[in-house]
């Protein structure tokens, strides 16, 4: 007999992530009782990924499990939060044991390296559909916002943009790639890399601070909206990877750099003074300035709003029919 919801968790789900002494009580009791920690404010994000909408129906359980804490991540990250606590809420379509056990060690393995701790969740049944809430702390007054960019400061972005998207395409034969461009294309689509130490790192730097998950072009105009300014990205600033030149066009380059998704790199502000230290800065990825902020709403590229390709970033409502992941 398929094992029952208790036995999933019990399997699965329980003493995953890191062991954290503020756990008072974890998975196993009604709700999660932590150690309130001293001196700080908490962050709290909360991410769903459905399958066939954020990533492809077969996709690797390894990959759904990494990636369903990796976007929450990403989002603390942007606060320059330090992640700690994660519930995961999970609907299953049935009870695989094999897809379960991939996607606790796709979990499992990226929680311990952030210590982060699974305190608690639920299970149930319908459609793959994965929600995932991390909390973390930051120390007053030093969480990182959309909204503090200002006339004169640098915009700045971390890795490498448009690699995940290159690399949703090759999995989807829209584009093709071989060798070692394609293995590191598909990995940055199959294992984005949430730039915690980062955010982190910008706490005092970074005037203002988004991740990118929805496009480049686009996440600036939402850091811009919210900052009351506009941005002037140069296009030959920005940071290509060696993969993604190799595989696309100079237009297909920037229209997957400035309009593809699930890229999870930091696209941040900060005022120029602050140069010397950011180019120095080693948080494990490397940082390139790529426009200014002005006082002019909305985003330039090379002087002009960006393409209809690169603008608006991905919106569930208005894309029309969900895309073939
Ligand atoms: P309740 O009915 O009180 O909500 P449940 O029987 O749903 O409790 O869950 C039992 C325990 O298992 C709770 O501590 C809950 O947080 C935890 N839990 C349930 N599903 C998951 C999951 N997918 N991942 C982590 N913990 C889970
Ligand atoms: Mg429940």
């Amino acid at each position: 007999m398929a094992a029952g919801e208790f036995e999933i968790i019990e399997r699965y789900f329980t003493r995953r992530g890191a062991s954290r002494e503020d756990v008072i009580a974890g998975v196993g009791d009604d709700g999660a009782l932590i150690a309130a920690p001293p001196g700080g404010a908490l962050v709290l994000a909360v991410d769903t990924i459905v399958e066939g909408a954020h990533f492809p129906a077969g996709f690797d359980a390894r990959f759904v499990g990494h990636r369903a804490l990796a976007v929450n991540l990403s989002d603390l990250a942007a606060m320059g939060a330090e992640p700690a606590w994660a519930l995961l809420a999970l609907t299953l379509p049935a009870v695989d044991e094999h897809w379960l056990s991939g996607f606790a060690a796709g979990l499992d393995t990226l929680a311990r390296r952030h210590g982060v701790a699974l305190v608690g969740g639920d299970t149930t049944r319908g459609p793959l559909t994965v929600s995932l809430t991390l909390a973390g702390t930051v120390p007053d007054g030093q969480a990182i916002r959309r909204s503090g960019a200002r006339a004169g400061d640098d915009l700045w972005i971390s890795g490498t943009p448009g690699d995940a998207a290159a690399g949703l395409a090759i999995l989807q034969d829209r584009l093709a790639a071989q060798g070692r461009a394609r293995e590191a294309l598909l990995a940055r689509f199959q294992l984005p890399q949430a730039r915690v130490a980062l955010g982190i790192a910008l706490r005092g730097i970074a005037s203002a601070c988004i991740d990118v998950s929805d496009g480049l072009a686009g996440d600036a105009a939402k850091l811009c909206a919210a900052s009351k300014v506009g941005a002037d990205i140069d296009s030959r600033e920005l940071p290509l990877s060696a993969g993604l030149c190799s595989v696309a066009s100079r237009e297909a380059r920037l229209a997957f750099a400035l309009g593809g998704g699930d890229d999870y790199e930091l696209l941040f502000t900060a005022d120029p003074a602050h140069r010397a230290q950011l180019a120095a800065l080693d948080a494990g990825v490397v940082l390139k300035r790529i426009g200014a902020i002005v006082e002019a709403d909305g985003v330039r590229v090379d002087g002009a709003p960006p393409g209809r390709d690169a603008g608006h970033g991905f919106d569930h409502f208005t894309a029309g029919p969900p895309p073939p992941r």
